[in-house]
């Protein structure tokens, strides 16, 4: 486990304020609610997805397609106009070890992490990354089970699936789960998630081109870097070999090795570079850098072409998933509906007409009471003679309806027909929803 030392600077005032202002939105935005209904919540028992107030159906899991694919090109749009700093900056994991770490200085004090650390210190800070594991998971499961439901249980002492048996339930299951793999991440894998296990950094280098910002080491100034016994002063080189910059990396990578799956763009080592250099009056070896700006060996921040093939490529299909999600939330209206033949009544003729059994399922999909009407449309006399009038729906409460549908003529046609279910809203007739079926005729 890499303890990084820590460096004051530029870098490291951006990524605190990044840092805890994402922090804070992960602890808060599953406990939200808003009118009583919840902000964010994925709630799988329940088989809704409640996303920035709206709330996705299992027979609108589009719009979470729509959600994954656009927050998945942002990505690659930002890495190519920015580098890796994903990473560096926004990345869970890279979040959790500052929070463990900032614990871990709060419990142990100015020994944190140094190898002069009393195994006393170990001892106060262990217990405590228990309880941010706990707290973190009791949080991240709270995106997935109502935080009211697993709060009253835990608080009842109930985590059992049934009152009658000793299984605890999947959702405690899940947070205990969680708790020991975020504790295990973080005492003993951290940078090796990072160096090992994540596919987007094995990914970086077929994600950034020639125009991308990464972090380099200026090899041109810093080599030949003092060497064991130089007196600094006596070398060709700027570096003085201090190893600032690999003791303050959280991946523990020494950056003068060139380009590495472990750098997260953090920047860091930037910050320490800096903070030694400027003592002798020299810039830093290390900063974010292109390969286009290392071959002319000039860092140049204003003339950096932002706009190219990669970047307008990846930002047009983010603009137009946007558009897409945007439509998509125009026109879809909250009545959920889907129609099926009655096994029991296929077709008969009675009297003077035709007549088939539908089974009409009904659903609200908002947040307030729904009141629709059924009617019937098709190419030939049809009518829907089991009068089912104006159908109330509580918010999210579903309905099964029998529906009799009558084709009034002496004669059957040759072929079946198409018929549409129109269900409306009875208090807003802009507001529809169109099922199709069919509708047979008996063999005379
Ligand atoms: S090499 Fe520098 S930029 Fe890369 S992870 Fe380490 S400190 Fe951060
Ligand atoms: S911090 Fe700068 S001077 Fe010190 S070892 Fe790293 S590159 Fe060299």
């Amino acid at each position: 486990m890499v303890i990084a030392r820590p460096i004051e600077g530029k870098h490291r005032t951006i990524k605190n304020r990044i840092n805890i202002a994402l922090f804070a939105l992960f602890l808060v935005l599953p406990f939200i609610r808003i009118n009583g209904h919840p902000f964010l919540l994925l709630d799988i028992p329940q088989r809704t997805f409640h996303v920035f107030g709206l709330t996705i159906w299992p027979q609108e899991l589009y719009f979470l397609h729509v959600i994954l694919l656009t927050l998945g090109f942002m990505l690659l749009f930002f890495t190519a106009l920015f580098g890796r700093i994903w990473c560096g900056y926004a990345c869970p994991q890279t979040i959790f070890t500052e929070a463990y770490n900032w614990v871990g200085k709060l419990v142990a004090g100015n020994s944190y992490g140094k190898p002069t650390m009393k195994k006393s210190h170990w001892a106060r800070v262990i217990p405590a990354w228990v309880l941010l594991s706990f707290l973190f998971s009791f949080a991240f499961v709270a995106y997935f089970v109502r935080y009211e439901f697993m709060l009253g249980h835990l608080a009842a002492g109930n985590i059992f699936a049934f009152e009658d048996t000793y299984r605890p339930a999947a959702w405690f299951i899940f947070l205990m789960a969680s708790t020991g793999t975020a504790f295990f991440n973080m005492v003993y894998f951290r940078e090796n998630l990072c160096k090992y296990a994540c596919p987007y950094g094995r990914f970086q280098a077929a994600l950034i081109d020639r125009h991308s910002p990464i972090v380099m080491y200026d090899v041109e100034r810093g080599e030949q870097r003092r060497q064991k016994g130089q007196k600094v002063g006596e070398h060709a080189g700027d570096c003085i070999d201090c190893h600032l910059c690999v003791q303050v990396c959280p991946t523990g990578i020494d950056i003068r090795d060139g380009l590495q799956i472990g750098c997260l763009s953090c920047g860091l080592c930037v910050d320490a570079c800096n903070s030694v250099l400027q003592k002798f009056d020299k810039p830093t070896l290390i900063d974010y850098s292109t390969i286009a700006e290392s071959e002319t060996h000039k860092v140049d921040r204003q003339s950096r072409p932002y706009f190219r093939p990669r970047t307008a490529v990846y930002g047009a299909v983010v603009g137009a998933l946007i558009v897409v999600f945007t439509a998509l939330l125009v026109l879809r209206t909250p009545i959920y509906a889907s129609i099926q033949r009655d096994a029991e009544l296929r077709n008969r003729k009675v009297a003077d007409s035709y007549q088939n059994g539908y089974e009409l399922h009904l659903g609200n999909m908002s947040y307030t009471d729904l009141r629709v009407n059924v009617a019937v449309k098709g190419d030939g006399p049809f009518e829907i003679i089991s009068r089912p009038g104006t159908i109330e729906l509580d918010p999210s409460q579903h309905k099964e309806l029998r529906l009799i549908v009558a084709y009034k003529a002496e004669k059957a046609p040759l072929r079946p027909r198409e018929i549409q279910f129109l269900i409306t809203s009875a208090d807003d007739p802009s507001m529809q929803h169109v099922v199709e079926s069919k509708f047979t005729f008996p063999i005379e």
